[in-house]
C-alpha cells in the first residue's frame, strides 16, 4: 500500500494592483515624487513636474523635459491645424 505524502506547498502570494507601489520605485530627482520603476524599454516615468524618465535597459535612465504645454512639436498636424483655429 503506497502512502501518498503531499508536498507542503509554499503560502500563496496574491498580487493587486491597488494600493502602495509594490517593487522598486523611482524617485525623480527634481521634484522627490515617488513611481514604480520604468520597466526597461517600457513606458517612461512621466513625472508631474515635466520630466520623463525612460528605462532604456541596463539600468539606464533617459531624462527628458517634456513640459505639457509647449512640449508638442510644432511640425506635425497641430500646426496646421493653427490655420483653421482663428
Ligand atoms: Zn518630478
Amino acid at each position: 500500500m503506497a502512502t501518498h505524502k503531499p508536498a507542503a506547498s509554499p503560502a500563496a502570494v496574491t498580487y493587486t494592483d491597488a494600493g502602495p507601489i509594490d517593487g522598486p520605485t523611482f524617485t525623480c530627482p527634481r521634484c522627490e515624487r515617488v513611481y514604480p520603476y520604468p520597466q526597461d524599454h517600457g513606458a517612461p516615468v512621466r513625472c508631474e513636474c515635466g520630466w520623463w524618465y525612460t528605462n532604456e535597459g541596463h539600468g539606464r535612465i533617459i531624462e527628458e523635459f517634456r513640459p505639457r504645454i509647449g512640449g508638442a512639436a510644432t511640425s506635425g498636424p497641430e500646426k496646421a491645424a493653427e490655420r483653421g483655429s482663428a
